[in-house]
């Protein structure tokens, strides 16, 4: 039986965190953990809904985590609501909101990092340099507090989906991963937290994005697509909307991250880009 809505608990400390889990997984019962910086959306209670099907209990992550900004991002302004968010939860059916402080998260100064340089150096890890180095070291963190678990995450972020996967294996950890598909909004726009900062007038002109991917799936379905033809494709068609200034489009193996340079592959592509939009940085992707 999973946990009544009213049965949501808040847990800052992460000893707390641990011990509920571990009650729990001694009555054989399984976790399903879905990390999040909050401001939640539909998009991150699509992976909620994953996590019941796939779990027993759920725990939300609310942490908006200083590793993984650079100096010059958005931390400082990053959208938060914890009562909206912690509302959403409760009626999404989460047994516990982890939502610690960065002092219970990073009690001292952190001096371990885990990297996955192999897929972390390529798309937005070129852009925003050790980025990924703070979320796998704020995930195997995580991992870490939760102990053994289904972990969801979103194909919205599909570098960290793809690193996260590999982390796990590499390390050994006791986590099943989970990949939810990206969540859009009714005009196309992959929902993000982000979002939040764009005018009425960039929210219109960001809706290129997903366009422009959507051409390049329509492409694909008509023949192979070469690497040129898709970042042709989709400069052109970003380049007719003044607002948005293209910082990457990439066709990479959906597996290895590794660009794909010819037709001739036959395993699962997947097409990512970033734009940015005035001041908000924004992603989206598609498989082929
Ligand atoms: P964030 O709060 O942005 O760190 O995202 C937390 C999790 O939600 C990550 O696994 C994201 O990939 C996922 N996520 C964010 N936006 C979406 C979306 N539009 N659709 C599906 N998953 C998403």
């Amino acid at each position: 039986m999973s946990a009544s809505a009213a049965d949501m608990v808040t847990i800052g400390e992460p000893g707390d965190v641990r011990r509920w889990c571990d009650v729990r997984r001694s009555d054989g019962r399984r976790i399903g953990f879905v990390p999040t910086m909050g401001y939640l959306h539909q998009g991150h209670l699509s992976l909620v809904e994953l996590a019941r099907q796939a779990a027993d209990d759920v725990i939300v992550s609310i942490f908006v985590n200083p590793l993984q900004f650079g100096p010059s991002e958005d931390l400082g302004r990053y959208p938060r609501d914890f009562a909206r968010d912690s509302a959403r939860c409760r009626s999404a059916g989460v047994g516990l909101l982890f939502a610690p402080t960065v002092a219970q998260m990073y009690p001292r100064p952190i001096a371990t990092t885990v990297e996955v340089p192999a897929l972390g150096e390529g798309l937005c890890g070129r852009d925003r340099p050790g980025h990924f180095a703070g979320v796998c070291t704020v995930v195997a963190r995580l991992f870490n507090i939760v102990g053994p678990c289904v972990a969801v995450f979103g194909q919205k972020d599909y570098q960290q989906l793809a690193i996260v996967r590999r982390m796990v294996l590499d390390l050994a950890f006791p986590v099943d991963v989970l990949a939810g598909p990206i969540v859009r909004e009714a005009d196309g726009l992959a929902m993000s937290s982000r979002n939040a900062y764009l005018t009425a007038e960039q929210r219109r002109a960001a809706t290129v994005l997903s366009r422009a991917l959507e051409r390049v799936q329509q492409q694909a379905r008509e023949g192979p697509l070469t690497s040129e033809t898709v970042q042709g494709l989709v400069a052109e068609l970003v380049a007719t909307e003044p607002l948005v200034r293209l910082q990457y489009v990439q066709m990479v193996d959906a597996a290895t991250l590794a660009p794909l340079d010819n037709s001739t592959f036959d395993g699962e592509a997947v097409v990512a880009l970033a734009a940015w939009v005035g001041d908000t940085r924004l992603i989206d992707n598609v498989l082929l």
